[in-house]
């Protein structure tokens, strides 16, 4: 049946597939391994060759004799020289130890039953010299798209009026680890295909430049909907170490600007069935700080945090980062020392539109936030009383920049009720529809 349905595909994949999608892995590999006799396991109509064109003897097997006619096809279309066999991937027809390399992409998830999985890798580790190393490609079950599917999927083909459907079976990282080293191989380096990415990638563009993030691994809570699909196998969360990592690998790129104030729900771990637990906090602390990475968001940066903490504290001066977002231009100022260690920040953005409700070119402030010691009206505190003078410094900045470099001539600031009185009093606006407004 499945060996029918390749058949019937291998046209249409000839043209649709005409690239390896593992361009760059295979061509670091064909550097890596320079020469010798290189097998290549379902290997289809056979781009996969072509990183290994030059100085490399090869052999492609494939159980569909439609892909191996368009393989053909390929390797005088690339004027490369190929050994082509049919054959099933659980009984490979080449004696003990034939190969140097192999390379087999994208074929052992159509494997149907767990058995034959392995029997298949022991077949490969038979062929392999003593010493030969082997790159296998497989789908990966945590990508975004197979989060709600089952362990085994029919991924459909359209050929004309025709649906075909393809069995696969879903991977995940560790159950591919097992059963490879099972076969007998040691796992050299286990990794995501080079084009796939995460969500995160988001921050490149610029209508997702976000001031906060909040994280909340999915947990799976008692009575929901979820819990269901927990229940009968439709979802299944990440495990801890997957799920440590993806939040380290956010954190890690999160921009200076953003300020990511939590990462899990409070919810009592009693009415948790699935997913993540407790507080993971701590574990994130600690194994950033072991691979040396850091998180330079807002909150990981506060002053308040950081002298709770122990940090040495040093003198604030300005860092001025401009980034274009949802079609304006946002200047983030901020105070900061040696370190990092973050004073006070303004965020004030520059928009073509005028600001809603306010006649006239203005440039806008959005936020202005000294962290420091608690500020108190009563109390007369001469390092709260240095940090109020710190709003100053970066409010004077910023109205400098709107009317020096922008030509505007007229601030507007975002303000709680309780902030009004300061803008007021110490720098002349006045109150106009929800915001404070001054001329420059
Ligand atoms: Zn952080």
């Amino acid at each position: 049946m499945t060996r029918d349905i390749f058949n019937q595909i291998a046209p249409g994949w000839y043209n649709f597939r005409h690239w390896s999608r593992f361009r760059s892995e295979l061509e670091a590999l064909a550097h890596r391994w320079q020469k010798g006799r290189l097998l290549n396991i379902g290997c289809a109509h056979g781009p996969d060759f072509l990183p290994f064109k030059q100085g490399f003897e090869l052999y492609g097997m494939d159980f569909s004799i439609e892909m191996l006619r368009f393989a053909r096809k390929y390797s005088q279309k690339f004027n490369f020289s190929v050994n082509l066999t049919m054959a099933d991937v659980t009984c490979l027809p080449y004696p003990d130890e034939t190969f140097d390399w192999a390379i087999s992409v994208a074929t052992y998830h159509h494997i149907e039953d767990r058995e034959g999985r392995e029997v298949a890798l022991n077949e490969l580790r038979r062929v392999l010299k003593p010493g030969g190393e082997a790159f296998i490609t497989v789908w990966n079950r945590w990508q975004p798209r197979f989060w709600f599917k089952p362990r085994e999927v029919a991924i459909p083909w359209q050929k004309k009026d025709k649906t075909l459907c393809r069995y696969y079976y879903l991977f995940s990282y560790p159950e591919l680890e097992r059963l490879v080293k099972k076969a007998g191989f040691e796992v050299l380096k286990s990794f995501p295909e080079s084009s796939y990415h995460f969500p995160i990638k988001l921050f490149n563009d610029t209508s997702f430049k976000p001031d906060g993030l909040k994280l909340y691994p999915t947990m799976v809570v008692e009575g929901t909907e979820l819990e269901k699909w927990y229940r009968d196998g439709r979802y299944q969360p990440y495990d801890f170490d997957t799920m440590i990592n993806l939040l380290i690998d956010i954190k890690s790129i999160v921009p200076k600007y953003v300020r990511i104030s939590r990462v899990l729900r409070d919810i009592p771990p009693r009415f948790i069935v699935g997913g993540l637990k407790d507080s993971v906090r701590d574990v994130i602390k600690q194994r950033m700080k072991q691979q040396a990475v850091e998180c330079k968001c807002i909150r990981c940066r506060e002053y308040g945090h950081r002298s709770q903490n122990g940090w040495e504290i040093g003198k604030p001066k300005m860092v001025r980062m401009d980034y274009e977002a949802s079609g304006g231009k946002e200047i983030f100022l901020s105070l900061e020392d040696e370190n990092e260690t973050l004073f006070g920040l303004l965020r004030m953005r520059i928009q073509s539109k005028p600001v809603a409700g306010i006649k006239g070119d203005s440039a806008l402030i959005r936020e202005l936030h000294i962290y420091g010691p608690e500020v108190s009206l009563s109390q007369r505190n001469p390092a709260a009383a240095q940090h109020k003078g710190l709003g100053k410094v970066l409010l004077r900045e910023a109205e400098r920049i709107a009317s020096d470099e922008f030509q505007l001539h007229q601030m507007v600031i975002l303000s709680g009720i309780g902030a009004k009185e300061y803008y007021r009093s110490e720098f002349g606006y006045s109150s106009q529809e929800h915001y404070m407004v001054k001329n420059l």
